[in-house]
């Protein structure tokens, strides 16, 4: 039987969000929303209208890669999302990521992921995921504080983190981490950090990337869960000043690692950048110097900052 060529005869479902750092990939949907979608920090996907979680079929996705493929010959890497593809199963996951390689030959492919989908899946299926071809994976760190990971509903511990981080070092996955700043509010602000930086020194991720917490969805009916807390007076935002105070300690604290830390999302009030190994020193004088600017002048640019993610 001969076999048929696709041709350019429908539209691949779209990801809702992608890491800025993927602009160029082939963007592949592998499951739709969160699975999780507990956080009371988040809320993105329900706030972009996609409220529900559903996985999709393998036929589905490489029917979509096909038809990425043909838009994109020439894609040098490529994204599975949303939040946590890795909840479709192993089996189609893996299928899909080797089918991929087959029709565009990627250097790089890359997912979103969870701490806690990746603890429950084990050591031998990370090792199952380095040979489909993952090289790096996206995972929410946002706090090492126990306490604070707990309020914000986030769903995974230390002893899982640090699981994790080890055997996907050992399959030579990449890790890209993100922290949230400000999600230990003005009360614990602190406390975040400082535990933060002690499991970043532990794990010694690939990246490290900064965001600032927003609450999303003002006035909709899919608002951020951590409103009602911030309304009822339990949770108090961090203030401007407080974010950048919380990346000058955090970069006093973290060691020399071989970790590219960058705050490269617009929503930074401080976009300092650089390799904790060879950098840091530098990148902590960036800070000092902002905070040692007249206070008018510091909050001027704060006001220039847009909240938006
Ligand atoms: S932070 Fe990630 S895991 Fe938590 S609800 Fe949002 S998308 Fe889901």
């Amino acid at each position: 039987m001969i076999q048929k060529s696709p041709t350019l005869n429908r539209t691949p479902e779209s990801l809702i969000i992608r890491p800025p750092s993927e602009w160029r990939s082939l963007l592949v949907r592998i499951t739709r929303g969160c699975n999780w979608n507990r956080c009371r920090f988040c809320g993105i996907y329900p706030s972009m209208g996609q409220p529900d979680f559903s996985r999709r079929s393998l036929e589905e996705i490489t029917g979509d890669i096909d038809q990425l493929g043909l838009r994109q010959p020439d894609a040098e890497t490529a994204f599975f999302g949303d939040a946590d593809p890795l909840a479709v199963g192993m089996d189609v996951f893996v299928n899909a990521a080797r089918y991929l390689r087959r029709v565009v030959p990627v250097q790089r492919l890359t997912c979103y992921g969870r701490f806690s989908t990746l603890y429950k899946l084990g050591r031998d299926n990370i090792d199952r995921l380095a040979g489909a071809g993952l090289n790096r994976i996206h995972l929410g760190l946002e706090s090492g504080d126990a306490q604070i990971l707990q309020f914000q509903r986030k769903g995974q511990s230390e002893k899982m983190v640090v699981a994790v981080a080890d055997w996907l070092h050992e399959a030579g996955i990449e890790i890209s981490c993100y922290v949230l700043l400000g999600l230990g509010g003005r009360d614990r602000w602190q406390e975040h950090v400082t535990a933060t930086a002690a499991i970043i020194n532990r794990i010694e991720p690939e990246f490290i990337r900064l965001r600032r917490l927003w609450l999303y969805g003002e006035g909709t009916d899919n608002a951020c869960p951590l409103r009602q807390q911030v309304r009822d007076g339990s949770f108090v935002p961090q203030s401007p000043e407080g974010t950048v105070l919380e990346v000058q300690l955090l970069l006093g604290q973290l060691k020399s690692l071989n970790t590219f830390f960058l705050c490269d999302h617009a929503n930074n009030y401080i976009t300092v950048s650089g390799y904790l190994k060879e950098d840091r020193a530098d990148m902590l004088r960036e800070v000092n110097d902002f905070l040692a600017l007249p206070g008018k002048q510091r909050q001027a640019h704060y006001q220039m900052i847009s909240s938006k993610i």
